[in-house]
């Protein structure tokens, strides 16, 4: 299983001192081996941190990138071998919070050719808003949403795809089980090479309930991996 932990825009030089008590838990963690950890900090932290997790299994990763191989004019950008020099070996690509500020499917694609080359994993994001969740066209979303961004790549086993339902991003609320279960299936069906994970309000609460739904490889964590002890919690309770 994967835990991903996505701290979004939050945290300095200090936020690293939270690692000791994720570090110190894996160590000993007796189903260590069944469990990936990886942290997508801002890309500011990505050194410092590859630095810190140097003697653990746990990886680091990117989360945007540019879509550009080569170095270029593009203030305030990194392109995937930038992040690549400085320890990421992940990056998300296609978070709803990006795609909300313009990035389109064409631009994803791009980014994710440009990240596979630099030999970099993608966690590649898709899902639904609250709106098209109630014309009931998720699926024909998600599938558009796989077929432009994934285009034209052939060799999909770096491609981890996590189904982030925008509704369920930072709200607490969570898909019906019988529902996420549904959406996770029809993802896998047609990505059979490619991990398939849920992102969206994981918590120490809901991960019993989430855990048990088939196939289901892992989550993508926003909010609760800022905290150790909440993101510990939910890698124990997803072995109970
Ligand atoms: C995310 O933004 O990828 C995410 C899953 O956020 P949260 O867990 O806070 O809903």
């Amino acid at each position: 299983m994967y835990f991903i932990a996505n701290w979004k825009m939050f945290g300095g030089l200090n936020s690293l001192n939270s690692l000791h008590k994720v570090i110190k838990f894996f160590k000993t963690f007796k189903k260590n081996r069944f469990a990936k950890i990886i942290y997508c900090p801002p890309s500011t932290l990505i050194r410092p941190m590859t630095k810190k997790l140097k003697l653990t299994s746990i990886e680091v990763g990117a989360q945007n990138c540019h879509e550009q191989e080569s170095y270029g004019a593009f203030t305030g950008s990194i392109n995937p071998s930038m992040l690549k020099s400085v320890g990421a070996k992940y990056v998300i690509i296609g978070h709803s919070e990006n795609r909300a500020a313009g990035e389109t499917n064409k631009i994803i694609n791009l980014k994710i050719k440009t990240a596979l080359k630099s030999n970099l994993s993608i966690i590649f994001c898709i899902g639904e808003t609250l709106n098209e969740k109630r014309k009931k066209i998720t699926k024909k979303i998600l599938t558009k949403q796989i077929q432009l961004g994934l285009s034209k790549i052939r060799d999909k086993k770096k491609i981890i795809i996590a189904y982030e339902p925008v509704w369920s991003i930072g709200t607490g609320l969570i898909p019906k089980s019988n529902e996420l279960s549904e959406i996770i299936n029809f993802i896998k069906k047609k990505n059979r090479n490619s991990k398939i994970l849920y992102g969206g309000s994981v918590n120490s609460k809901n991960i019993s309930e989430l855990k048990s739904i088939n196939n289901i490889d892992g989550f993508l964590i926003g909010g609760a991996s800022q905290d150790p002890k909440k993101f510990i919690d939910i890698i124990k309770k997803t072995y109970n």
